[in-house]
């Protein structure tokens, strides 16, 4: 048995067989062959094995997962067997004497861009489906191991060096029940996603890829972040009787799901729910959220190959909006960037895309998709209770422009005879100082705020929030942090404002106490979050929290501000 440790990104346990999700290696060089046909039978070889392969996974994923998912594997086994393809390959080898792996690679590179120079979806994914064959045959070729994460059909828990937002949306719910990774950090997005999905997740355990194999018996702890990898039967047990205390304080929080959320001293708080797909509003409604205070709407526009059509993004807010039935949905425009991208936006790469051109820099100059994404929004803004935020707001002037930009559409649809709700709230996400400490300024022009502390923390600390070497750094209780938070609330309440939080440490259990004592009116988090953070609240005092901040924010360090939490709440 042994043990990592890493950051607890998502609450629960889950114990199963590791899948490592790890990109292979299949890098080769040109080579000459003397032995022409020699060199066809080992392509010849790949070949066949890769079409038993295929057919293996196909007949498994058509009982598992339905004929549907199945059929994308009948597209490969096509091109498995055209000769289109296949004859040039063979051709290649036999004329050019080189190695199969080059000849594979430059036939299949050719007919993959010219399928997806067409102007046409369905050579488009021909392009995909060539691609992933290659993959294949040349794995078979070097004799390395390929992967297909979302062909899983046991339990498992997925072991990656890193997983993006849209391989984390792939995952099966059904068969993953956990993760770990090697990078990360908690408000990392697959570890946000994780927990909207309700995935037991351990991040940034810096070698759980170099430790762990296939078929490895492993735990992941989401609660401490600790991963146990081949544990004793005693190990299992124990987690297992730890599992079931879990779930039965979750059975009791699930009776507060009707009530409201107000502290022992009478003072209501909005709990909100972010997410990230209209499909999250289940878990909303669920788990009790009062409201959406962050729809990520960057999701509809990832893991596709071209910008949402304004049609599909009215029917997504649309439905957010009439499920949440009147009750506040605050969505957040485009927020692309960081670790979301869109490669289909051919975005050059940059040195620091944390601190490039991302969010409402990039909306502000391609303006087309800005539009279409607000005239969504305005249109179906008549099905609810919409409230619109702007990310990543630096200086007023960006906020000025997206504010005439949105007047200007609301203009146009008005002239068009399209009705919009009378009243749509705006406000901007506070995520970077410089809004922070301009907030008195920005009160008197925004609506509400809601402060991203994911981003805040990273950029006041100057700590990447991905990178788990330096996640020390990474500190929601310092006092610089709470300094920010208070100057951005007391500027609202000034202006007759109100300041929610949609960053993870809305939901965090040091963080919460602090946040009520500085007079936070909305706290938004991770919907699975919500009913703990209730129960919570209603055993707390408003005006001892009001102390305890006041002391906490004289305090030097965020070691001694989590002590006096501690302190203050421990009765
Ligand atoms: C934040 O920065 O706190 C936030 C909520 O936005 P995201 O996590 O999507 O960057
Ligand atoms: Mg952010």
């Amino acid at each position: 048995m042994s043990f990592l440790q890493g950051i607890a990104a998502s609450s629960g346990i889950a114990i199963a067989k590791a899948y490592r999700l790890v990109e292979p290696d299949l890098s080769f060089s040109k080579k000459t062959v003397e032995d022409a046909d020699n060199e066809v039978g080992r392509f010849q070889q790949a070949l066949a094995t890769s079409k038993s392969e295929l057919e293996a996974i196909r007949e498994k994923a058509e009982k598992d997962l339905g004929a549907d998912k199945a059929a994308i594997f009948d597209a490969h086994l096509l091109v498995l067997s055209d000769p289109e393809l296949i004859s040039p390959i063979e051709d290649k080898i036999k004329t050019e004497k080189v190695n199969a792996e080059q000849a594979l690679k430059e036939t299949a590179d050719m007919f993959v861009s010219m399928f997806e120079q067409m102007d046409n979806e369905y050579m488009k994914e021909r392009a995909a489906d060539i691609r992933d064959v290659t993959k294949r045959v040349l794995s078979h070729l070097l004799g390395v191991q390929v992967v297909n994460p979302s062909m899983i059909a046991e339990e498992v828990i997925i072991i990656a060096e890193d997983l993006t937002p849209s391989d984390t949306a792939q995952l099966n719910r059904q068969f993953v029940k956990g993760f770990t990774t090697d990078i990360g950090g908690r408000t990392s997005h697959s570890a946000i996603m994780a927990r909207s999905m309700e995935i037991p997740a351990v991040v940034g355990t810096k070698t759980a890829t170099e430790e762990i194999q296939n078929g490895d018996m492993v735990i992941v702890d989401g609660l401490t972040g600790q991963v146990h990898v081949n544990p004793t039967p005693e190990a299992i047990e124990s987690y297992k009787e730890q599992n079931a205390a879990f779930e039965a304080q979750k059975a009791e929080w699930a009776k507060l799901v009707n009530e409201k959320t107000v502290s022992a001293d009478g003072h209501h708080v909005e709990l909100a729910a972010n997410i990230g797909t209209p499909k999250d509003l289940k878990g909303v409604i669920n788990n009790g959220g009062e409201a959406v205070g962050l729809y990520r709407t960057e999701f509809l526009y990832m893991g596709r190959d071209q910008l949402p059509t304004e049609e599909e993004q009215f029917e997504a807010y649309k439905a957010v909006l009439e499920g949440m039935e009147g009750k506040p949905v605050v969505v957040r425009t485009l927020d692309i960037g960081g670790d979301k991208e869109l490669p289909y936006l051919n975005l050059p790469k940059e040195m620091n895309p944390f601190l490039g051109f991302r969010a409402i820099r990039l909306c502000l100059e391609e303006q087309d998709i800005f539009r279409t994404q607000l005239r969504a929004l305005l249109r179906a803004s008549s099905y609810g209770n919409l409230k619109i935020m702007f990310p990543m707001i630096a200086t007023l002037d960006e906020f000025r422009q997206g504010k005439a930009i949105l007047e200007e559409e609301k203009q146009k649809l008005s002239s068009e005879g399209v009705k919009t709700a009378d009243k749509i709230e705006l406000g901007i996400m506070v995520e970077i100082p410089s809004t922070a400490v301009l907030a008195d300024q920005f009160a008197k022009e925004v609506d509400f705020f809601s402060i991203g502390t994911n981003d805040l923390i990273q950029y006041t600390m100057a700590a990447d929030r991905m990178n788990e070497r330096v996640s020390y750094l990474y500190q929601p209780y310092n006092p610089a942090i709470l300094r920010l938070v208070k100057m951005v609330i007391d500027a609202a309440h000034k202006e007759g404002k109100w300041a929610g939080m949609c960053g993870e440490m809305a939901g965090d259990e040091t963080a919460i106490p602090l946040l009520l004592g500085l007079g936070l009116d909305e706290f938004s988090m991770s919907a699975t979050s919500i009913l703990k953070a209730r129960s919570q609240i209603l055993r707390l005092s408003t005006e001892e929290m009001k102390e305890l901040a006041e002391k906490a924010l004289q305090m030097g360090t965020a070691e001694e501000v989590v002590a006096a939490v501690k302190q203050a709440t421990q009765k």
